[in-house]
């Protein structure tokens, strides 16, 4: 699903240049679940952005569903966003004038899908992470778990082939981050491939997979027994 090899990339602000990942090899399998481990710095967002088609990198190669993705246009790069990628944030990045529902029919939007199906669609999803009495409500009438639910359901919209979520739970308690990795969980299980960014070693020990980033290298690579969370919503 994911193939990287030897992947470098450089801020360069004015006349100096910030060597942040320093030849990455990494691959993902469909329907893994995959934790990016590292202090602050250690380059998991850069990575993620990289991964995400938000950013582009100085050498070496990605592959994403065997397709080479490298110097894409902003159209071409729009594109494969929307067809194979789902984005989860910290900061949840829900447009507080929409309604859950609208939110979550965003993706269907920019597929072309008209208004009745969208609705429809988007109550389904919100509906599948336990919020179907929340679709007429604005972000802000929202409790932080339930706004990442919002966004979870966002994501999922779009069916995307890789769910990446940068710090999904960064900004949430203990037991609403526990409820997020449920669902998380959830929908890993029904196959759907998803890589988290966290710097806690609970939340990624709800991965199957830990990769640990220092510096802009990995260090390790390893599979680990997964701590199931149970949601209760
Ligand atoms: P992490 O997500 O692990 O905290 P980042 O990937 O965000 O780390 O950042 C890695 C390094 O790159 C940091 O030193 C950060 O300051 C720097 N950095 C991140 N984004 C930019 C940018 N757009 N321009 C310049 N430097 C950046
Ligand atoms: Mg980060």
């Amino acid at each position: 699903m994911i193939e990287i090899k030897d992947l470098h990339k450089s801020y360069r602000t004015g006349s100096t240049s910030l060597h942040v990942l320093k030849g990455i090899n990494f691959s993902v399998k469909e329907g893994e679940l995959v934790a990016i481990m590292g202090s602050s710095g250690s380059g998991k967002s850069t990575l993620l952005n990289i991964l995400g088609m938000l950013d582009g990198y100085d050498e070496g190669s990605y592959h994403l569903d065997n397709v080479l993705i490298k110097d894409l246009n902003e159209t071409k790069a729009a594109n494969y966003r929307n067809k194979f990628l789902g984005f989860i944030f910290q900061s949840f990045n829900l447009i507080n004038y929409k309604t859950a529902w609208e939110n979550v029919s965003l993706p269907l939007y920019y597929q072309g899908v008209g208004r009745k199906e969208r609705k429809e669609r988007a109550i389904a999803y919100l509906d599948s992470v336990g919020l179907k009495p929340w679709v007429e409500h604005l972000p802000n009438e929202l409790s932080g778990g339930q706004k990442q639910r919002v966004a979870i359901a966002r994501a999922m919209a779009a069916e995307p082939k890789v769910l990446l979520a940068d710090e999904p739970t960064g900004a949430l308690d203990s037991v609403t981050s526990h409820e997020v990795m449920a669902l998380i969980q959830k929908i890993n299980d029904e196959g759907r491939t998803i890589l988290v960014v966290t710097h806690e070693e609970d939340i990624a020990h709800m991965c199957k997979r830990i990769v640990h980033l220092k510096d802009g290298v990995i260090v390790s690579d390893e599979v680990v027994e997964q701590q199931r969370v149970e949601a209760n919503v």
